[in-house]
């Protein structure tokens, strides 16, 4: 069976065959390459399921129609892959990084990471990136040989984004670029921008749905209304709701377009030949500078009218609160938590908890409050 490597990657694409391998050595498989079997285990992974109920920006039970870490994450690999076959770069690690990158997300988004890394200070913190490895090197429990999915180093790599100083030096070879100041493969980078480019569209759509913010206050952003004017135009007749969409539809395309030339351009200039020389370079995947300008607009106008929207900061108190009350109860009573966690918390101390709650989903974690708070039999 062929489990060769894709066609057409660029010299400076990292390679499943050249890949630093895994921390345990398996037998290679006769079916896929090491980094569609990396993709594979993250998608048969139990927390790649659970990002289905867990906040992206509107928590879960406030509509089906928004978007969820896991439709997040789908989007974030759809577009990854579009941009890694244009720059021939390896889409398998691209999408294996892209599907993974959200994994260690507490339950209600940044609100709740927030909420945990607060409760955590006293125990080393919480980073979500930091967890989202956790989830892959250790947490995730299927296999007989080993905890956690004993991903290749390239993906794990991607994985963790950014992390501190202090951590890095705790990791191991994964920790080493962070302390060296080197960066990560072209893909990883790439993950990165793909996320940023799928968040700023998708929550310009929720953020319309949810009529939070308006297609009038859209209008005074350039990127969203160079595209809105070329759309009425053509179609003026369309409804609000589908011109907006026509309308991200044709940012989400002159993003990826803008970091395919821009990037191109950057690999070129930097003359990287190989994935050794990319870690050595600056930062290659990237927006143009108009762009980049632009994009910094639009997301600074979410984080004002949208994430600081005063109903969406309601949801986000009420997510710390319901958090921290969580955490406080096991740290203060752990015979509360359930027989293996408390088993855990009897191990590694405090750690235990903030991995019990982080793994929770939204509305697990209500429930869960709920069982430990309510006066009512539940
Ligand atoms: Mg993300």
């Amino acid at each position: 069976m062929n489990v060769a490597e894709l066609p057409s990657l660029a010299r400076y694409a990292a390679r499943a065959s050249e890949s630093r391998g895994r921390q345990l050595v398996e037998e290679k498989s006769s079916s896929r390459n090491e980094f569609q079997r990396d993709r594979d285990r993250i998608v048969h992974s139990s927390a790649f399921r659970r990002l289905e109920y867990k906040t992206q920006v509107f928590v879960n039970h406030e509509g089906d129609l928004f978007r969820t870490r896991l439709t997040h994450s789908l989007e974030v690999a759809q577009i990854a892959r579009s941009i890694a076959r244009n720059l021939g770069l390896n889409e398998d690690l691209a999408e294996a990084i892209s599907l993974a990158h959200d994994l260690g997300h507490t339950p209600f988004g940044h609100a709740g990471q927030d909420a945990l890394d607060d409760c955590m200070r006293p125990y080393g913190g919480f980073e979500h990136n930091l967890q989202s490895l956790r989830v892959v090197d250790l947490l995730e429990e299927r296999y007989g040989a080993f905890d956690g999915l004993n991903l290749c180093f390239e993906t794990r790599e991607g994985i963790l984004k950014h992390c501190s100083l202090e951590n890095a030096r705790t990791l191991g070879e994964v920790g080493r670029r962070f302390i060296e100041r080197k960066q990560p493969s072209l893909e990883a980078q790439l993950a990165n921008l793909a996320d940023e480019i799928a968040y700023n569209n998708h929550d310009i759509d929720d953020g319309l749905r949810s009529g939070l913010i308006t297609v009038e206050q859209m209008m005074s952003i350039d990127l969203f209304r160079r595209h809105a004017d070329v759309v009425m135009r053509a179609y003026p007749h369309v409804t609000e709701r589908r011109m907006t969409l026509e309308t991200i539809r044709r940012m989400i395309n002159q993003l990826v377009v803008d970091v395919g030339e821009a990037s191109l351009k950057a690999i070129d200039a930097a003359g990287v030949g190989s994935l050794d020389e990319v870690r050595d370079a600056g930062p290659l995947i990237l927006f143009g500078s108009a762009i980049r300008d632009e994009a910094t607009v639009l997301k600074q106008f979410l984080r004002r009218e949208l994430y600081y929207h005063y109903r969406v900061q309601r949801m986000a108190s009420k997510a710390k609160r319901i958090v921290k009350e969580l955490f406080d109860a096991f740290v203060a009573e752990p015979n509360l938590l359930p027989t293996e966690h408390a088993a855990r918390r009897a191990r590694i101390g405090e750690r235990a908890i903030a991995d019990y709650v982080a793994g929770m989903t939204d509305r697990y974690a209500i429930g869960e409050h709920a069982r430990l708070f309510a006066i009512s039999e539940r």
